[in-house]
């Protein structure tokens, strides 16, 4: 239960969505076996979709885990280049893994470390970003974001409802206290700051789009 949709609407989008290619679906697995927090299915489609209208050139992601994410975005655009940031070790063995398997290999590159270190170096400029690492950290990551993304870019954050914590008090378990008050204060921020306009669309374990105006 994500506590964001009823789950006979989940199951009915899931099920009318075509399946991912074999590999992809095979990610997919390893990801439900081994409990990590890939983008569902319905997420997974409006990354595309946003993709396919957005075509962008620059693609930054902030959290890689298994590169699941990652080579949906690789499978949708054909030049794009893709950044993407991942901080543990064995997360990286297995996305190098994955994605040294494609074609996509040469438009992907994996960056090591700390998201809040890396984004201070990065010399080039976006026209998407992908957030989906430590979801206490957002607004910092945004602040981050704002210094290469592109105007007309678009931040798209993942998980921002949180089991639908964030939405709901009575849901807020206590040792995510800290994380529910921080992604409120992020979604506060992103729909008050000036020069964008954001969405907040309940999907997946909720995403948040945000538009850089031009
Ligand atoms: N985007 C992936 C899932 C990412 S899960 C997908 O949908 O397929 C979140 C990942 O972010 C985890 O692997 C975690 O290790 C990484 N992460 C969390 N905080 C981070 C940080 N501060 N810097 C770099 N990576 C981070
Ligand atoms: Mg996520």
């Amino acid at each position: 239960m994500s506590h964001i949709n009823e789950e006979y609407i989940e199951e009915y989008i899931r099920n009318i969505l075509p399946d991912n290619k074999p590999y992809l679906r095979e990610l997919e697995i390893y990801a439900e076996n081994n409990h990590v927090p890939i983008v569902e299915k319905e997420v997974a489609q409006l990354l595309k979709l946003l993709l396919k209208i957005h075509q962008p050139k620059n693609i930054l992601e902030i959290g890689t885990a298994i590169g699941y994410s990652t080579l949906i975005m690789a499978e949708v655009t054909e030049y794009a280049k893709i950044t993407t940031i991942e901080r543990l070790p064995q997360m990286i063995e297995l996305a190098k893994d994955n994605i040294n398997n494609t074609k996509y290999k040469n438009r992907i590159n994996i960056l090591e470390g700390e998201a809040e270190e890396i984004l201070p170096t990065l010399e080039g400029k976006y026209d998407f970003i992908f957030l989906d690492a430590a979801k206490g950290q957002y607004l910092e990551f945004f602040n981050l974001c704002m210094d290469i993304l592109e105007p007309g870019g678009l931040i798209v954050s993942d998980n921002v409802l949180f089991k639908g914590m964030v939405a709901s008090d009575k849901l807020v378990v206590r040792r995510k206290k800290t994380i529910v008050k921080r992604l409120r204060e992020y979604l506060k921020y992103i729909n008050e700051i000036d020069g964008y306009i954001s969405a907040i669309i309940p999907i997946g374990d909720g995403i948040a789009l945000s538009y850089r105006e031009e």
